[in-house]
């Protein structure tokens, strides 16, 4: 084996190029990659805000998931626009639907009390 920068003859076990110093690299030796942290934070931010029914963790979880080391970055990108508009269903609900059910509950026990106050008359 000889080295590729200079071409002079390596020893089997040189690490270094006793020619010009240039590092050895060994044939059949995996190039060790640094393996990237795969973040999570996209997928929690996801989760906790599609619970939560929260727009700022959704909109969070949609931004983190396009970070180039986002784990399950399509999936935290899903939950993240379930999130919202788990959020806009909820205030939709809050202003339309709830105060109507309340008024129900309200009426209903109205009636409850006629009945109850007309049975106690006797
Ligand atoms: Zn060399």
């Amino acid at each position: 084996m000889n080295c590729k920068k200079c071409g002079s003859p390596l020893g089997p076990n040189d690490y270094y190029c006793g020619v010009c110093g240039e590092k050895v690299e060994k044939e059949g030796e995996a190039v060790v990659t640094e393996p990237v942290m795969k973040n999570n934070t996209a997928l929690t931010l996801g989760i906790i805000g599609l619970i939560l029914g929260s727009v700022v963790l959704g909109i969070l979880a949609i931004v983190f998931s396009k970070k180039p080391n986002a784990s399950n970055a399509k999936t935290a990108k899903i939950l993240g626009i379930f999130a919202i508009v788990r959020a806009v269903i909820g205030v939709f609900y809050a202003i339309f639907v709830l105060p109507g059910m309340i008024e129900d509950i309200r009426a209903q026990l109205e009636v409850g009390s006629i009945i109850i106050n007309y049975l106690l008359a006797f």
